[in-house]
């Protein structure tokens, strides 16, 4: 039996299918390229749902993981470490913001983010206890977990897991008259992604972020933006606020800042916001460690030193003008911002990434009907050039 059968067999045999993977092995990883279990080489236009900006295993993170490894690895919060106090210094300096509280996944970051919003609620704000709003929007993807879940307008990440957490008030996403409608006194913040990544790549109507800046400043409502997949340069600017010349109150931060090796995520923000923790209100064991603060510093210096908003706002211009000028009638629009691009289809986009994995390009659909290219920001443009061709020959194949 191929490598490749065996361990899908063994995977489907032990592991809950809570995922649908392509049909694929992938054995090892170096920069934009992937290789699986029968030694065929793949371009990865995934970047592991963007935690891989800096490219597979760049040996600048690899060394500084290395090197923690080899020295201490946790100790828990219970104790500094200069490695955590470095990290936080270079997330403060990159945001401009006061404070930064390490959690590890996405999902815990969020939650970390809505905890602070409710206590800046009741503490900062004068809401009445317990009953702080958070304004969300439809189609928003923040995480797993069941106070996030519980916000999910969407059927399939919810059926099944309730009774859901209260508190969250859902509008269109996209339009910032709904956001004032839904305005109260008790509301305590706005959360959302600036760019909708799960849901598709959905990019709201240009000043719609400013629109939300203004509406919380006049509000007094913290702007909550999860930069979770926008951040860190995938949307062609350090984070997809910065196209708008936004400053969120509260950025939630993760996948690329732990450079696609370690799970490394945070929220930072201003002292009135963060301050509102105090020892044993909130943690995490692994939070923090060393090692994710190792690697977290060098995933941040990766993307600063090789310019990798820069690349992706270029690279992606090119891949979006080539992709929009394939005609097919099965291709509904092409859109996106640096190199997060989004090809909607008419019809499911499953089939059209199981071709492409047979030419050696690896893509997931999102929504049933949409291709997402997230490749690796250290891409070659040559590589991406290839990628394109491979997209050409699936639209244009008989
Ligand atoms: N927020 C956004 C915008 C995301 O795209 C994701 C993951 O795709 C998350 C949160 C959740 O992150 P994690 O899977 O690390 O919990």
């Amino acid at each position: 039996m191929r490598q490749t059968d065996a361990v899908i067999r063994e995977t489907t045999q032990w592991s809950a299918a809570n995922y649908h993977p392509l049909p694929i092995v992938i054995e090892k990883g170096e920069g934009a390229w992937v290789w699986d279990a029968e030694g065929r080489r793949y371009l990865d236009m995934l970047s592991g749902y963007s935690a891989l900006n800096q490219g597979h295993r760049h040996p600048a993170i690899v060394s500084a993981l290395i090197a923690q490894a080899q020295t201490l690895t946790l100790t828990s919060r219970a104790f500094y470490t200069s490695s955590f106090a470095q990290f936080a210094k270079r997330l403060h300096e990159l945001t401009g913001k006061d404070m930064v509280l390490p959690m590890n996944t996405g999902a815990e970051a969020v939650e970390t983010a809505i905890k602070a919003a409710r206590r800046w609620a009741y503490q900062i704000k004068g809401v009445p206890e317990n009953k702080a709003e958070i304004i969300v929007c439809d189609g928003n993807f923040h995480g797993r977990t069941l106070t996030v879940t519980s916000f999910s307008t969407e059927e399939s990440y919810k059926r099944g897991f309730g009774p859901f957490t209260p508190g969250f008030v859902t509008v269109p996403f996209g339009n910032a008259e709904a956001i004032k409608k839904a305005v109260t006194a008790n509301t305590a913040a706005v959360l959302l992604e600036p760019i909708q990544g799960e849901a598709g790549i959905r990019i709201p109507p240009d000043s719609y972020l400013q629109q939300v800046r203004t509406l919380c400043d006049r509000h007094g409502i913290l702007f909550m933006a999860d930069e979770i997949q926008t951040g860190f340069g995938r949307t062609g600017q350090r984070f997809a606020c910065d196209w708008e010349k936004v400053v969120p109150d509260v950025y939630i931060l993760g996948k690329a800042l732990g450079g696609g090796m370690y799970p490394v995520s945070a929220v930072v923000a201003n002292k009135d916001v963060l301050g509102v923790f105090e020892p044993g209100s909130h943690g995490s064991t692994f939070g923090g460690n060393p090692l994710a603060a190792a690697v977290g510093v060098a995933s941040l210096q990766v993307i600063e030193n090789e310019h990798l908003a820069e690349r992706s706002r270029l690279l992606g211009e090119h891949l979006k003008t080539r992709l929009a000028s394939i005609q097919h009638p099965v291709i509904k629009e092409v859109r996106g911002r640096g190199l997060f691009v989004a090809i909607e289809l008419f019809e499911d986009a499953r089939p059209y990434c199981e071709k492409l994995m047979h030419l050696g390009l690896l893509c997931k659909e999102t929504h049933a009907t949409v291709i997402r290219l997230a490749p690796p920001l250290v891409i070659k443009k040559v590589d991406l050039d290839w990628a394109i061709e491979q997209i050409e020959a699936v639209f244009t194949a008989k």
